[in-house]
């Protein structure tokens, strides 16, 4: 057991945190406010190499693993600048082409994912289904040698940016007529495929769309991967998925706590800095103290799916998901509070994190889900639902 990055992984932190203190929340505050992409900033760390840091080398990518991308995620939210499609295009969906698709889907997109030049959303959820995935209906059918895919799917991020959707959905069983999963790149400018942008409460740079698909044509080779398979390829993006969402909870705690104590160490009311006060100092080390186990415990998920092992990537990449949901919330809670009024006024980017850090409590899996998760597997107790 190693808990020293590598000589690599620490020269990548340095780049990315180089990159972002360039861009930092100076440049995404007014884009969240309007709720418009970090475009420049995507655009730059495709270039340098960030964005595909996890895809195979012979695809253009950097060859690293998820524990190289979360380095990425981190570090971007730690300077203020997250971006929210790393989750999405190279963790989720370049990850189940590159695991599951053939040659050609490897090659038509994998190159550009990696760049940073295409953008592909993932769209799982529906709003009958919610968190029950197994309820969804989003429904492919043959047509000759085409699909015909038919369905709705809400909250879906990026869209806009992206030139393509990862569409999770069932075929037609023609001889049972049961439903099964299946993934199927879905271009943004295919005929039926349209998107409504959802007026969400949150100030982040990235837009979330319902999606309405009827009758969309797709050739035969838009299925990702097996028809049979299909539970097994979900999974092997969702791990990488709640890695990054851990990741950038991280990495945004760590950007609330840095403001939180620089400003505990130069504010003064009673003659002394108020972070000498331990009304202050203890909540402000209780929440760096849950930030780094959350931290370890990402790192953990994320070594564990690095190295192939992805029952054990799953477990602890749900508790990283809820352990830096939660403590990322506490680390903006406690930064407002530690910035007095100051810790809602605009110049001090905090108050806007209040709700951006509550996001990754609910997805892209919620606290409960994942308290569910672990109820079950790790404690073997009964299903409760
Ligand atoms: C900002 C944002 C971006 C998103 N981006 C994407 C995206 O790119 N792609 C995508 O597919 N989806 C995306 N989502 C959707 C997200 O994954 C869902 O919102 C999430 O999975 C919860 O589903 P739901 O909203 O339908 O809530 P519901 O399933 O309706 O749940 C509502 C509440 O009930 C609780 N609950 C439900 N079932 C149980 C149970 N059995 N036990 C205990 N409690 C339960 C939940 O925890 C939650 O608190 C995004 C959501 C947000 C907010």
């Amino acid at each position: 057991m190693n808990f020293t990055e590598t000589e690599e992984q620490q020269a990548l932190r340095r780049a990315v945190a180089d990159l972002g203190r360039r861009y930092g929340h100076e440049y995404t505050a007014p884009r969240a406010r309007a709720r418009e992409p970090l475009s420049e900033l995507w655009a730059e760390a495709g270039k340098s190499g960030f964005v595909g840091v996890n895809l195979p080398e012979r695809y253009g990518g950097g060859g690293a693993g998820m524990s190289e991308l979360a380095i990425v995620g981190e570090e971007l939210n730690a300077a203020g600048c997250g971006l929210l499609m790393l989750v999405v295009s190279p963790a989720i969906c370049g990850t189940i082409i590159a695991r599951y698709g053939t040659d050609e889907q490897r090659r038509q997109w994998l190159p550009r994912l990696a760049s940073g030049e295409a953008i592909m959303a993932f769209g799982i959820t529906e709003p009958d289904a919610g968190s029950n995935s197994h309820r969804i209906t989003t429904t492919a059918r043959r047509d000759g040698a085409d699909w015909l895919l038919s369905g709705r799917k809400v909250f879906i991020s990026g869209v806009d940016q992206a030139q393509a959707v990862l569409v999770v959905g069932r075929t037609e069983d023609a001889r049972t007529g049961r439903l099964k999963p299946a993934l199927f790149v879905v271009p943004t400018d295919a005929a039926g495929f349209e998107r409504t942008a959802i007026d969400m409460d949150v100030p982040m740079p990235d837009r979330q769309f319902q999606l309405f698909l009827d009758d969309v044509r797709l050739p035969g080779d838009a299925l990702v991967g097996e028809e049979d398979a299909a539970l097994a390829q979900l999974f092997a993006g969702l791990n990488p998925e709640r890695i990054m969402a851990a990741a950038g909870s991280v990495g945004m705690g760590r950007y609330a706590l840095d403001r939180a104590v620089s400003y505990a160490r130069e504010r003064e009311v009673w003659g002394t800095p108020i972070g000498a006060h331990q009304g202050l100092a203890h909540p402000l080390a209780k929440a760096k103290v849950e930030l780094e186990l959350a931290k370890l415990m990402a790192q953990k998920a994320a070594s564990l799916y690095d190295s192939g092992d992805d029952m054990g990537a799953g477990e602890a990449a749900n508790m990283a998901k809820y352990a830096a949901a939660e403590a990322s919330i506490a680390c903006v809670d406690q930064a407002v509070q530690t910035l007095g009024g100051n810790g809602l006024a605009h110049e001090y980017g905090l108050g806007s994190l209040i709700t951006a850090a509550r996001v990754p409590r609910i997805a892209p899996v919620s606290r409960e889900m994942i308290l569910n998760f672990v109820a079950q597997f790790s404690l073997g107790l009964p299903k409760s639902y």
